[in-house]
């Protein structure tokens, strides 16, 4: 691994690695950007690169060699996902009283600190940023640096104001990290104490070419389609569960098929049952509303003109079949009764019978 490895935003890989070798660094850095844009792989990757014990230069700037100690154990952290299932678990293990008091942490390095959101609330907890006040004035004990990453902006106000203690008066030798879907909601007062480093979304083509790479058993079909729904996120596009999202494609377009040719609604109950209350059925539920607003906009872009921006462009002859069948104010109607859909789901209303009366609703709207 090295940061050639990092697909897309090259010139704001190239400032921050920049500023590593002038020993410019700040000590605090907001990564921002849409989940699955790279902000957690190039937090572990500058974090690598602070703490290298091998530290050498690629296109004359520094870089991480990821073989020597401090690269591969901090490297161990990369499955995130997997290193916090496993935190939530040791926990989940501990005798009641304990578990109250134990936070969430995720750390394969001594010198690095991995703060996730803290569930039930998966916000950020005073406790959390306790542990890092308690540990960053002391020198590391491995590497070079103290390094922290948030991996998440939501903070308790308590947190977050301790946090700001920190950043008024932070040591030599540690770098926090806060990753940000969305910086405004860090207070005003942390925001300007660190540098923000956006991570734009990437053109479709890149992230098509990124996708032949590491799906090639994806069809050239599939790998399309899933570069234009993952919005250029390529983590997002990496992890897309594509053949959940064409099943739940299929169950949409039935619905909207069914509320377009009328009449029989055996197809419409058929699908509609299959969507159930729960935890499980939920999910399933979500996917498909997902599903339903992408074939919506879709209908949109198809009857203003907009071809190059539909996303399904493997159905797009279907879709610009039914785009003539309906008009603007269908497709508004469509995607307010979605929404009506959706605050039910959230007062936990029978998910099939508000399906069901989305479909019929909309038939004698058409
Ligand atoms: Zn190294």
């Amino acid at each position: 691994m090295s940061f050639s490895d990092f697909h897309g935003n090259t010139e704001t890989v190239r400032r921050l690695r920049d500023m590593l070798g002038r020993n410019r660094f700040p000590h605090a850095v907001i990564l921002s950007g849409t989940r699955g844009s790279g902000k957690y792989t190039l937090a572990l990757m500058l974090a690598q690169a602070l703490n290298c014990l091998a530290r050498a230069e690629t296109d004359g700037l520094p870089d991480f060699c990821g073989e020597c100690a401090n690269c591969r154990r901090i490297a161990q952290s990369a499955d995130f996902e997997a290193r916090l299932a496993e935190a939530v678990e040791a926990r989940e293990g501990l005798r009641e009283a304990d578990k109250k008091d134990t936070r969430l942490f995720v750390q394969t390095h001594p010198d690095v600190l991995i703060i996730p959101p803290d569930p039930p609330q998966n916000m950020i907890k005073v406790d959390q940023v306790r542990r890092v006040i308690e540990t960053i004035y002391y020198r590391p004990s491995d590497g070079r640096e103290r390094v922290y990453i948030f991996t998440d902006s939501a903070f308790m106000k308590e947190a977050a104001n301790s946090l700001l203690k920190v950043l008024e008066e932070p040591p030599e030798f540690a770098t926090i990290f806060l990753l940000s879907e969305n910086p405004g909601e860090l207070l005003p007062t942390i925001r300007s104490r660190a540098m923000i480093f956006p991570l734009g979304a990437l053109p479709a083509e890149d992230v098509d070419r990124y996708l032949a790479k590491q799906r090639p058993e994806w069809k050239a079909q599939q790998r399309a389609l899933v570069a234009r729904l993952s919005e250029g996120a390529v983590g997002r596009a990496r992890s897309f569960d594509v053949e959940a999202y064409v099943a739940a494609r299929a169950d949409a377009l039935a619905i909207l098929n069914s509320a377009l040719l009328g009449g029989d609604h055996s197809q419409l109950f058929k699908v509609t049952e299959s969507y159930r209350p729960g935890a499980e059925g939920r999910e399933k539920t979500e996917q498909l509303l997902h599903t339903l607003y992408s074939l919506l906009h879709d209908l949109m872009f198809l009857k203003s003109g907009a071809e190059d921006l539909v996303r399904n462009t493997d159905i797009q002859s279907q879709l610009a079949k039914m785009a003539e069948a309906v008009d603007f104010e269908w497709i508004a109607i469509a995607s307010d009764r979605l929404a009506e859909v959706e605050r039910g789901m959230r007062r936990n209303l029978l998910q099939s019978l508000s399906l069901d009366a989305f479909g019929l609703g909309l038939e004698k709207a058409g």
